[in-house]
């Protein structure tokens, strides 16, 4: 059940829903609140957000060390003050350099 407010203004009207009842996805508490409220309390919401950082930064940490390693086998074929060059495809396989 939800209810909702007309706010009047001379020119216009606008609908606002303020109150619903959800479902918080952490705890499967049924709670009450802004339409817009995900979660049931606070540390719901800071448990969700904890799983998710953690996820994420294990994802961008892998990546970061691969791309720490490429960065790494270029410096060392190409040195530091070149801006183009081509290299051979089978140096850098023997360098494992990771293409992917
Ligand atoms: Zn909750």
């Amino acid at each position: 059940m939800w209810f909702c407010v007309y706010l009047f203004n001379k020119k216009s009207y606008s609908f606002i829903a303020y109150e619903m009842k959800n479902k918080c996805p952490i705890c499967k508490k049924v709670f009450t609140g802004r339409t817009d409220k995900k979660y049931c309390s606070i540390k719901c919401k800071s448990i969700y957000n904890t799983k998710l950082n953690k996820v994420t930064f294990n994802a961008c940490t892998q990546t970061d060390k691969i791309l720490h390693r490429n960065r790494s086998i270029l410096l060392e074929i190409l040195g530091t003050n070149v801006q183009k060059k081509k290299i051979n495809r089978m140096i850098l396989d023997f360098k494992k350099f990771n293409f992917n």
